[in-house]
């Protein structure tokens, strides 16, 4: 078979697969469809929206999910065939406004946090609405799901929520410009967990759908005490950041308390490169903590990010020799990316200020500082930038960083860490 019918065979697999999964979808005849899009799915998402409106063109498509903004991929995924409305950012207050909407025969020009077609070369972006308060969320109820569908632990673990958006602005990174920080009170969470164990006593496991589980000391203090006292016996892990407040006498607690695992953002080993991405902690203590997790029987996931604004070879060898002095002490290597220019991050607000030219795809960093409203011409757009240039490193290439990269992966897999999730 040749690699253009190879190709069409697996394109032929691929549609009757979307057939087949849209026929499942609609066999429950749904008034709405929502998906949650990703950068893995976000093509069978497409293909599936697609079928399903060919076959019933009344459903109401929804996408949300993380490639949902605006400038990622939202506005694209809005001009798709198949898409209604999408939603970006936090859902819940824009989904169920989409659902009144539905309800009430209106248009989705009212909703908050959505992008929309208007004609065919147009979209209407609505500013979003965050929940204030996430203490008001209610506890998320899964009992009508087949969880093992939904897990990779045969359904023996569940999300939890410990904090929505980030009290760290690192500059690459856009979840500051996206939303407001803040966090759950340690007896909230426990009582979820409780709660959650009640109705599915299979469970082992809570795994922090957060930024950083431990961004408010006091209340991770107050849950792991009530977790001790309650003896319960549940294991918990998730992100976290590296910060002089683990110390190790709160390292021993959470232990105690059932972190099996945790996932730091190290990103780069030279205390320079940390500082220049707006990070606050200090390389030293990095090894104490990676230590201290150890001792005390906690899983460690590093990630890192090969190549910032300014990496020289003296900075990356430092990254290197980090992860060989303290490889014992670490499960397993997660992200370990080149350097991506991320739209509503700092580094693609200010390219200039952190020397780097990104100015292929200057007009999106020109436009409007509120945009909200409607864009007439529709852009095609790369999500992330890969390929900026490092103005006062010339070293750190697009070319070199790629190598940096594969150089870097050789030495994850010469140190033989296990999978990543811990
Ligand atoms: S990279 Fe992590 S620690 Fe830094 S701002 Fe983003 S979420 Fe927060």
């Amino acid at each position: 078979m040749t690699d253009a019918e190879l190709a069409n065979t697996g394109k032929e697999i691929c549609i009757k697969n979307m057939d087949m999964l849209s026929g499942r979808i609609l066999a429950s005849n749904p008034d709405i469809v929502g998906f949650s899009v990703w950068n893995s799915n976000h093509k069978a998402s497409l293909e599936t929206a697609a079928a399903i409106k060919k076959t019933k063109p009344g459903t109401v498509v929804v996408f949300g999910g993380q490639e949902c903004f605006p400038m990622i991929k939202g506005d694209d995924f809005a001009m798709a065939e198949g898409v209604d409305v999408v939603v970006y950012g936090e859902g819940e207050l824009p989904f169920l406004s989409v659902v009144r909407a539905v309800a009430n025969r209106l248009p989705f020009t009212g909703c908050p946090g959505v992008i929309l077609k208007k004609g065919d070369h147009g979209i209407i972006i609505n500013k979003n609405e965050c929940v204030k308060n996430i203490e008001e969320l209610p506890i998320p109820d899964f009992r009508k799901f087949d969880l093992p569908l939904y897990t990779d632990t045969d359904g023996k673990s569940l999300f939890i929520l410990s904090n929505r958006g980030c009290p760290n602005s690192c500059v690459y990174c856009n979840v500051s410009a996206n939303t407001r920080y803040r966090w759950r009170s340690g007896e909230a969470i426990f009582n979820e967990m409780k709660t959650q164990m009640q109705r599915h006593p299979e469970v082992e496991t809570f795994q922090f759908a957060s930024t950083a589980l431990n961004s408010n000391v006091k209340e991770l203090t107050v849950l792991c005490d009530l977790l001790i006292r309650a003896d319960i016996g549940i294991k918990w892990n998730g992100n976290a950041l590296l910060t002089s407040t683990m110390d190790d006498a709160l390292i021993e607690k959470m232990s105690l308390a059932g972190c099996n695992g945790l996932v730091f953002g190290l990103e780069s080993a030279s205390q320079r490169i940390v500082d220049l991405m707006g990070k606050s902690f200090d390389i030293k203590d990095c090894s104490r903590i990676l230590k201290a997790c150890h001792a005390n029987k906690i899983n460690i996931v590093l990630n890192f990010i090969i190549g910032f604004p300014g990496e020289t070879d003296t900075d990356f060898a430092q990254t290197c020799e980090f992860l060989k002095e303290n490889a014992a002490y670490i499960k397993s290597v997660g992200s370990r990316s080149v350097c991506y220019v991320t739209p509503y991050s700092q580094l693609f607000d200010e390219p200039g200020k952190y020397g780097i030219d990104i100015s292929p795809y200057k007009k999106f960093a020109e436009l409007p500082e509120n945009y909200y409203g409607v864009i007439e011409e529709y852009m095609t757009k790369s999500a992330c930038i890969r390929d900026w240039r490092d103005l006062g490193t010339p070293e750190n290439s697009y070319d070199k960083r790629n190598k940096k990269q594969k150089a870097f992966e050789e030495l994850v897999k010469s140190l033989r860490f296990g999978i990543i999730i811990p």
